[in-house]
């Protein structure tokens, strides 16, 4: 059984009669990473907030490790916060501002070094003590950062979007390193963003939010794969949508693009004639002639993206349209705009939500 470190107890919070946050429970394992996901205003970082003690919960606890720690004043509750914009002290040098917390607390001056020391060839910027933030790139600084939260060897760490000011390349890079170093450091992590790719890349589990409600915790693979809800499943990757009618609801068979075809997945309450929105993921539509799928639809290639590893075609079906992903082999070249294409579909991989 995993331990749980941190749990999160019907947390309430209201901003001028607007409640942002409305009775969210949680527990997390210790050492683990795990993402708060969700769209600008949904509430991520006023959890991360009321964690940290910067925001007072109306209602609802805050447990690390069993105890309440809700009484507590930020600096008394032993986390390290890194924030989306640097927030480096800039008349500070790097080790001072790696150096500010230990200082703070009464570190001896030969320790505190020593410590320094440890913390940037942590984030890999050994020999870069004396230079100044504004000497550093973007991604340099949220290392500082990282190195400054983490040097007072916080039993938490809380990252609010750390990544979002800085470029692609360095955001890959960076998010890497830091689910690196949390390895490392075996220390349980909180982590804010809104961007879906990267909470499925960096966490061991993801919180998706919407307007203030927990949609569904799990790990990246059940999130993706099994979206408990509509919005999970169109917030958190790309989901095609078909429109079918009901054929038979007993048989579970549905009419979709003039043949009839059964789909396992349809709920129980579906009633004959019933419009349906059968819905999967770009992956689980083939090209392949459709040879393999139980469903086959001839379309029309609409849109031709060239990503790199996989080429993404959207097919015109007429009534309806879909996003697919065809492996990039390197050798055969994309279906040209307005080709025919037939398609396939593996019924078992389609999804029925509510409507
Ligand atoms: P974003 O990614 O845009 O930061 P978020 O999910 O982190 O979004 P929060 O910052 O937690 O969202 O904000 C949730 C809601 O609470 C928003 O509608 C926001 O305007 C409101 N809010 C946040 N802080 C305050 C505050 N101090 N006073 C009034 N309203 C606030």
């Amino acid at each position: 059984m995993a331990e749980e470190f941190l749990r999160i107890d019907k947390l309430v919070k209201t901003f001028g009669g607007n409640q942002v946050v409305k009775g969210v429970d949680l527990s997390f394992n210790k050492g683990e990473f795990v993402s708060l996901l969700g769209p600008s205003g949904c509430g991520k970082t006023t959890i991360l907030r009321m964690i940290a003690g910067f925001e007072r919960p109306d209602s609802g606890r805050i447990l690390v490790e069993g105890k309440d720690i809700s009484g507590l004043a930020p600096n008394q509750r032993k986390i390290g916060m890194v924030f989306q914009a640097y927030a480096l002290f800039p008349n500070m040098n790097v080790a001072d501002n790696i150096g500010f917390g230990l200082k703070i607390a009464g570190m001896p001056k030969p320790q505190r070094e020593a410590r320094i020391e440890e913390m940037l060839q942590l984030i890999g910027l050994s020999g870069y003590g004396k230079r100044y933030p504004f000497e550093l790139s973007g991604g340099q600084q949220q290392r500082v950062a990282l190195a400054r939260a983490l040097a007072p060897s916080p039993r938490m760490l809380l990252l609010d979007e750390p990544l979002s000011a800085l470029d692609a390349k360095i955001r890959v890079s960076l998010r890497e390193q830091i689910r690196q170093i949390q390895r490392e450091l075996g220390i349980t992590t909180v982590f804010v963003t809104h961007d879906q790719e990267e909470a499925l890349s960096i966490s061991d589990r993801i919180v998706v939010l919407n307007t203030g409600n927990v949609e569904q915790f799990g790990q990246p693979f059940e999130i993706y794969n099994r979206p408990q809800t509509r919005f999970v499943a169109t917030f958190v990757g790309t989901l095609n949508t078909l429109n079918a009618t009901v054929a038979d609801a007993g048989a579970k068979t549905v009419t979709l693009g003039g043949t009839t075809v059964t789909i396992p997945a349809l709920p129980a309450s579906a009633r004959n004639g019933e419009a349906v929105a059968l819905t999967m993921r770009p992956e689980a539509v083939s090209l392949a002639n459709g040879a393999t799928r139980d469903i086959v639809l001839d379309g029309k290639v609409a849109e031709v993206s060239f990503l790199g590893s996989v080429i993404r075609l959207k097919v015109d079906l007429g009534d309806n349209a879909v996003n697919l992903d065809t492996f990039n082999d390197q050798r055969t070249p994309p279906p040209a705009h307005g080709a025919p294409v037939r398609i396939g579909i593996a019924s078992s991989d389609v999804l029925v939500l509510e409507r």
